[in-house]
């Protein structure tokens, strides 16, 4: 397939990522599908997009042609059998059943589509392996606020089609954006690097060495654009916790990855962030 036939994208779950990233397809001029199981969140998507739009459209960064020309790219729909297009972004929760069981029923729904998985840790190869052709799924690992961060990792597993790898890169450049290519190893590039980050301030909190706030203010000060609560707010809570969960059993239970109890705790009281208004701080 060459880039120019990739006209129509479907990017499923319509979460904190895939709001973004759909955002992202349909200002790159693509006419993008938005679904997700739960077709009540689908509306709440659009409201964000709006948002982020009516935000840029301020600080003159696009015109308001612009920004009802890329509405008008959206379309959202509540079922899965309506996903005929020649690109998926799936979005979806962390967990490889729900990716695995996703990325099954679309082959058959979609035969020559290209299936793309923006999983921030689990393995590409294993997301595939329900499909009949394994050569056309890859990893897009976009980051998070997906609209404005420029990196992508594309994960390429053993099986990946030859030309998708390069197809894909272009993509990721009409974007707009950087794709960064990457074996599919357990979290990537940026994922298993920054597990520390967060793994490490929970254990500081853990042992009582200092407060979230100042944990968050001396990592700032000490370069890092958000300070580790802040941004595990921003991911939300839980997608954090799945993450360093999917890494720690990866990699057989290493001490380095293991998920902290103040974590889990938060998952339980459902405090996941800034998505439900309480985490680490208030919103
Ligand atoms: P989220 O919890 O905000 O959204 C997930 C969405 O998936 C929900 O709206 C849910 O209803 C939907 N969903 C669940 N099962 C589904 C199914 N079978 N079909 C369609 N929709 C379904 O999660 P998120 O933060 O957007 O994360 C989504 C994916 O992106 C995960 O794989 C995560 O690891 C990855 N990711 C997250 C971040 C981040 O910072 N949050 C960054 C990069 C990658």
């Amino acid at each position: 397939m060459l880039l120019s036939e990739i006209k129509t994208i479907a990017v499923l779950g319509a979460g904190t990522m895939g709001q973004g990233i759909a955002q992202v397809c349909a200002m790159a001029g693509y006419k993008t599908l938005l679904y997700d199981i739960d077709s009540s969140l689908l509306q709440k998507a659009l409201g964000t997009i709006e948002q982020n739009l009516e935000s840029a459209l301020a600080k003159r960064k696009i015109t308001a042609e612009f920004k009802k020309l890329i509405l008008e790219n959206i379309r959202l729909v509540n079922e899965l059998n309506d996903v005929h297009v020649e690109l998926v972004i799936e979005a979806v929760v962390e967990k490889l059943e729900v990716k695995q069981q996703l990325f099954a029923e679309l082959e058959k729904i979609n035969h020559n589509c290209i299936l793309a998985s923006n999983t921030s840790s689990i393995s590409i190869a294993q997301i595939a392996s329900g499909m009949k052709n394994r050569g056309n799924c890859i990893g897009l690992h976009f980051f998070n606020p997906a609209h404005a961060m420029k990196l992508v990792e594309v994960v390429v597993t053993n099986s990946a089609n030859g030309e998708l790898i390069g197809l894909m890169k272009q993509f990721v450049k009409s974007l707009n954006k950087i794709p960064v290519e990457t074996k599919d190893s357990p979290g990537f590039i940026v994922n298993r690097v920054a597990r520390h980050y967060y793994v490490e301030s929970l254990k500081l909190l853990e042992e009582k060495v200092a407060s979230i706030e100042s944990i968050d203010k001396l990592l700032r000060s000490a370069g890092f654009k958000m300070g580790p609560f802040e941004l595990m707010d921003l991911i939300g809570i839980d997608v954090n916790l799945a993450v360093t969960t999917s890494l720690y059993n990866s990699f057989h239970q290493e001490v380095r990855f293991k998920p902290n109890h103040i974590q889990e705790q938060k998952v339980l009281e459902r405090q996941l962030g800034k998505k439900t208004g309480k985490g680490f701080y208030e919103y």
